[in-house]
């Protein structure tokens, strides 16, 4: 099972500045699960590009320290879920 479920909630806020997002269109809900990794980034009002991930309680996001962080899988544990 790798489906990504994440209807719950489509909220998400820059990890840097705290603005609030709204993934009303399922935008980068569709992005994340395209992406094999299960992420997506996006950049900010404020500036700074951010990764966004899915977990069984909706979007959530996290910060980018580097572009390399993409090209491996995000160590995080809202990632526990995933086969
Ligand atoms: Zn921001």
């Amino acid at each position: 099972m790798s489906i990504h479920i994440c209807t719950s909630n489509i909220d998400f806020r820059c990890p840097y500045c705290e603005k609030e997002y709204s993934d009303t269109y399922e935008k980068y809900l569709n992005r994340i699960n395209k992406n094999k990794l299960g992420i997506t980034t996006m950049k900010c009002d404020c500036g700074k590009r951010f990764g966004i991930a899915c977990d069984y309680a909706g979007l959530v996001s996290f910060k980018l320290a580097t572009k390399e962080e993409l090209k491996k899988p995000v160590n995080l544990d809202i990632r526990k879920g995933k086969e």
